[in-house]
């Protein structure tokens, strides 16, 4: 094969694989002159703006602001607005006092109610709240406002819902789901949310039953750009989730679509996350979703959503969201099988395969999925030892991923070409065989295991559609061959980025094996490549370029900033004191006070207060005595009931506070907190004696009720914390320099009292 346009073929699939990226969601450009019946990014910008100018998270002051904001926004539409408050404890004793802002657009008809949803809390203490989830708020405000102002009477009532504390243990959804009237009326939720400051939003379903009849009702809504695919629907499922959603689905059987941005995860919870970062894309994309799937469900009966059948789906550029049932996945499956037999028998036939042709190409095909997997396993470890600053980024995804996963994608490229070079002369039709086979074994894995990803028989179907055109022609048209590869691209190559942008660097080898996969896919056209050893070459120098860039910048700086922290630990039981961090690789800020005199902590860790990712501290060192009050214990009722001991415990605190963490290792039979139950199930499986954790409102006494066996005696411990160790006047810390942020997911900033108390 002398001809073969291989610069032409290769450009044409950095085409195909920037239009998967670029298709997938709408660019931004100014809209503020939009009419008053369009959805209008700038316009909702200007809400994310109002949102997120302080921190606001439950128990802050800012918190109330955004509340009057969001309920002065809502009337100005001419809408009214009720108000839902009351504490709720969540499935994990997280108790607080949720306040929930309603309101409602009566529909003409009297079936279910839509349900708009987001959250205008901020993640405690130093997240600004832009993206998460001031993006969700605003993209409702300004799609409401849009709807409105067509003057359209929906068939069905739309119920607005902007809940409060999702990020501390869901309550406020927990409060309307299980308390409010209007609950029992809801039909479905369109709930917007963030996990990060921008990529596109993702469209993932909740249902109790199966997905068929909300994927029909979604691709009649028809928005313009749907990213959506079974395969992260069914990860989804198996993984423990905790959005307003699933309290929705779990305690109200109410069916629900997310969207969600995830990528640039490292501003997610922290101070960055911040209108500037917010990537106006991103809210484009939201508002491209809200727009018509608001148009569509207000005028669709809700009442029969519900269905037993699940689809596979997946997005691609021009054809939107494909799907089919799930009753198509073994048929298909058996039909792939039965045309490799066909395939191979007739290439037999004309002498174009042959047995020891065909082994030979396993060899480049196994050495490839072998030497790129390690090199992904062991990437994130090898990273963080050469840098050893990324370990405070608790995300899992630093600054500089996306180079990383350029470097690696490249990294996996450079290795098939360097190996497939080596067997260059096996020739094409014999080298196809091995990735045929390799693609139909796992698409029968997933058939059994994993049936969400089963969509990727589609991209083998088109191999096995360049394998009879290879067999049958010795020239085949290269068009065609880029025009079969298409699906590989279109599907996979998203996928390859997704996994590390969703779930860390850790997920690395996610990467390096799917681009060997989708290497395999592209076989046929990269079979016809004469110098493969170059492009080996070039994506070598690549992959140097961006590890070089990627180095450059493994520093932090102000757009990038360190995670830190630093906490002041009165322990009243011992009379001492000490400062401690969670970090690991200790900043400049962080060594005035751990540096010298650090020790790794032997008591403190074990029974600490407890952290999203369960990190204790790292270091601490003795701080100085200061006058700090601990909380008032007090006994206010302690009677023996048959074979129990009942006490009332009130606890008071005595100064500005933001958390109470009650710690027993008794047996407790029966718990009441400010009138809320726990649930038996979570008093069975206590993690770590932790009973309750209270996020704390206005210095709220936490008033606990406990069931314990007669003879017990009770012991607590408490941790009462307060973020204000930056502004208390009993300390001069001196401020955070720019390129550090409070780390997120651990208590930080935090002036933290421990008590035991006993009750004999
Ligand atoms: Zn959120």
């Amino acid at each position: 094969m002398k001809k073969f346009p291989s610069i032409i073929t290769f450009l044409l699939i950095l085409l195909a694989i920037y239009w998967s990226f670029k298709s997938a969601m709408p660019s931004y450009e100014s809209d503020i002159d939009l009419p008053e019946t369009s959805f209008s990014t700038d316009r909702a910008l200007q809400h994310v703006k109002n949102i997120s100018q302080k921190p606001h998270a439950v128990g802050f002051p800012a918190h109330k602001e955004v509340r009057q904001y969001v309920v002065s926004e809502l009337e100005k539409m001419g809408l009214e607005t009720s108000i839902q408050e009351g504490y709720t404890g969540g499935d994990w004793a997280n108790l607080t006092k949720a306040i929930n802002i309603m309101a409602r657009i009566k529909g003409s008809e009297k079936g279910k109610a839509l349900l708009l949803l987001s959250h205008y809390d901020s993640s405690p203490h130093s997240s600004f709240g832009a993206s998460d989830a001031g993006s969700g708020v605003a993209t409702i405000l300004e799609g409401v406002r849009a709807f409105l102002a067509t003057n359209t009477t929906p068939k069905n009532d739309i119920i607005i819902l902007i809940t409060d504390a999702e990020e501390l243990g869901l309550n406020g959804a927990d409060l309307f789901v299980n308390k409010h009237p209007w609950a029992k009326e809801v039909g479905l939720t369109l709930n917007f949310e963030a996990r990060g400051s921008g990529g596109p939003s993702y469209m993932l379903i909740e249902t109790n039953g199966g997905n068929s009849k909300l994927i029909e009702e979604f691709t009649a809504a028809n928005p313009k750009y749907p990213v959506a695919n079974s395969l992260v629907y069914s990860i989804y499922k198996m993984l423990p989730n905790d959005t307003d959603l699933t309290v929705f689905r779990e305690d109200g059987d109410i069916e629900g679509f997310n969207f969600a941005f995830i990528d640039d995860h490292y501003d997610y919870h922290t101070a960055q996350d911040t209108y500037e970062r917010l990537d106006k894309k991103t809210l484009a994309h939201q508002g491209s979703y809200l727009m018509p799937l608001l148009n569509h469900f207000s005028a669709t009966d809700l009442t029969n959503l519900k269905s037993d059948s699940d689809y596979i789906y997946f997005n691609v550029p021009f054809f939107g969201l494909v799907s089919y049932p799930f009753g198509w996945i073994w048929p298909m499956f058996a039909l792939g099988v039965l045309l490799f037999i066909i395939l191979l028998v007739y290439g037999f036939k004309k002498s174009v395969l042959d047995v020891k042709e065909i082994l030979k190409g396993f060899l480049p095909l196994l050495a490839s999925l072998i030497i790129n997997g390690l090199i992904g396993y062991y990437s994130w470890s090898f990273l963080k030892w050469c840098y050893p600053q990324y370990q405070d980024i608790l995300h899992g995804f630093t600054y500089n991923g996306h180079a990383y996963i350029a470097a690696f994608v490249l990294l996996s490229i450079t290795i098939c070409f360097w190996i497939y070079h080596k067997f260059k002369k096996v020739s094409t039709p014999n080298i196809l065989v091995a990735p045929i086979f390799i693609w139909l074994l796992l698409c029968g894995g997933v058939a059994l295991k994993l049936q969400g990803a089963s969509f990727f028989i589609v991209p083998t179907m088109a191999l096995l559609a360049s394998f009879l055109v290879i067999i049958n022609q010795k020239k085949p048209s290269p068009y065609l061959l880029v025009f079969l590869a298409l699906p590989a691209l279109w599907i996979h190559t998203p996928f390859i980025k997704m996994f590390p942008v969703g779930l860390g660097l850790k997920m690395m080898v996610a990467t390096t094996l799917l681009t060997t996969l989708t290497f395999f896919l592209l076989l046929p056209i990269f079979g016809f490549y004469k110098k493969k050893n170059r492009l080996a070459v070039l994506s070598l120098l690549l992959f140097a370029g961006f590890m070089i860039s990627a180095h450059f910048n493994s520093g932090f700086s102000e757009e990038s900033a360190k995670p830190t922290s630093l906490l002041y630990v009165l322990d009243t039981d011992t009379n001492s004191a000490k400062w401690a961090t969670y970090e690991k690789y200790l900043s400049d800020w962080t060594s005035q006070y751990l540096g010298d005199n650090k020790s790794v902590p032997e008591n403190l860790s074990d029974n600490t207060i407890s952290s999203k990712y369960s990190t204790g501290f790292t270091y601490v060192s003795d701080a100085p005595m200061k006058q700090i009050m601990p909380p008032t214990v007090e006994k206010t009722w302690d009677t023996i009931i048959g074979n129990n001991r009942l006490l009332e415990i009130c606890i008071t605190p005595n100064r500005n506070v933001n958390r109470l963490e009650v710690f027993t290792s008794n047996q407790i039979e029966k718990a009441n907190v400010n009138n809320v139950p726990l649930s038996d199930e979570f008093l069975a499986n206590r993690r770590r004696g932790k009973l309750v954790t209270h996020y704390i409102t206005d210095n709220t006494p936490t008033e606990l009720s406990l069931t314990i066996p007669k003879d017990a005696v009770l012991e607590l411990t408490l941790y009462e914390a307060s973020n204000d160790l930056l502004n208390n006047p009993l300390f001069t810390v001196p401020e955070r320099p720019k390129d550090n942020i409070p780390m997120p997911f651990v208590l930080n900033d935090a002036v933290l009292i421990t008590k035991t108390v006993k009750f004999e």
